[in-house]
């Protein structure tokens, strides 16, 4: 039997290859399985039967089930779960932006994650597996059928369960296909990558998908902290994501977006907060632009936690110190923590 590819995870490009059809036959068809699904029955105004025939032949539309959502009381965050057709289970959330309508989907690129942040109730869990192309596209379409109307998805961040640059050939794929206008249609600047700091990735990022932003975990500015909280830090040392990231910034001619989640008497301390100045100037001065900081509350990882979110003062002081040093920060808003779907929260049993 020839294997077959689930149509979720096809550009229009990639559909008449593989079927050997025409472009714009291609399109209509991947457009049609985004609206609704699956192929349709018989071809449609303006796609040649035998068209359909072929895409038929050479896809299938494998689907996820949505095992729950779960609406925050606090905010209009939603928290859904997912389980895919081998068992795999997986979450992603819908987050409203600013503008009324306006939609991010927060999607997982692993089940599981193999890198162990100790801030992180993903990394308790270890690695299951990568996830396919198809399986994160599909998160997206399952949020947004269920948008309230007029809704639309304006961004995808991937920072959901899972580093997404170890399994980077399946997010620069899925990427691909959300920004396709017959498809998901979402602006390639609106997606956004968050890793942990895997140097080689972050280079592959910035050839394969130049559109899309950066986002860097620091953890801390401090090595010997960054190393408590973050293993990572082992392999892969501050200067040589630094380095990194310079080169993504210079090929992307972007910033690169900096997450700091403060942990109460651990990175929260004024040396820290200098530290981490120190290293957005560096950083400004060696590649010629300005990190964007934000700085992000903790959130309670479950039984066992290890850390307290740090008090307002003292997270008011952090940015104090910071702006002193001539850094802005702003507070990224981390919503949906009754029903775990803040940051660094994830993790379906
Ligand atoms: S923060 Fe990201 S990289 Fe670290 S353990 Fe969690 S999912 Fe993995």
């Amino acid at each position: 039997m020839t294997e077959t590819a689930p149509l979720a995870a096809l550009t229009p490009a990639d559909l008449a290859t593989l079927a050997g059809i025409e472009l714009g036959d291609a399109r209509k068809l991947v457009s049609s399985y985004h609206r609704t699904g699956g192929l349709p029955r018989i071809a449609p105004a303006g796609v040649r039967r035998v068209a359909l025939e072929r895409a038929r032949a050479v896809t299938h539309t494998p689907a996820l089930t949505v095992e729950s959502r779960a609406a925050s009381a606090l905010d209009p965050f939603v928290k859904y779960a997912f389980a895919a057709p081998d068992g795999a289970r997986f979450e992603a959330v819908r987050i409203p932006l600013e503008r009324a309508g306006r939609y991010s989907v927060c999607v997982s690129s692993q089940v599981g994650c193999a890198l162990a942040c100790t801030f992180c109730a993903t990394g308790r869990m270890g690695l299951a597996r990568n996830l396919e192309p198809w399986e994160i596209v599909e998160q997206i379409r399952a949020v947004r059928a269920e948008l309230p109307a007029p809704g639309r998805v304006h961004g995808v961040v991937f920072q959901g369960m899972g580093e997404p640059l170890a399994n980077l050939a399946a997010v620069v794929q899925a990427a691909r296909v959300l920004s396709e206008p017959s498809a998901l249609a979402i602006d390639g600047r609106a997606v956004t990558v968050c890793t942990s700091g895997l140097p080689t990735g972050i280079r592959a990022l910035a050839r394969e998908l130049p559109a899309a932003r950066l986002g860097w975990s620091v953890g801390s500015a401090l090595e010997q902290t960054r190393a408590s909280l973050m293993p990572i830090e082992r392999a892969h040392p501050l200067r040589e994501v630094l380095a990194a990231m310079g080169e993504h910034a210079a090929l992307t001619r972007q910033s690169p977006m900096w997450a700091y989640t403060m942990l109460a008497g651990v990175n929260d301390g004024d040396d820290h907060a200098l530290a981490l100045a120190r290293l957005a100037h560096a950083f400004a001065d060696t590649y010629g632009r300005r990190p964007r900081v934000s700085l992000v509350a903790y959130n309670s990882i479950g039984p066992g936690d290890p850390y307290d979110r740090s008090s307002p003062e003292r997270e008011s002081r952090f940015r104090d110190v910071l702006s002193a040093e001539g850094v802005a920060a702003i507070r990224r808003y981390s919503g949906g923590s009754d029903v775990a779907a803040a940051c660094g929260q994830l993790a379906a049993g």
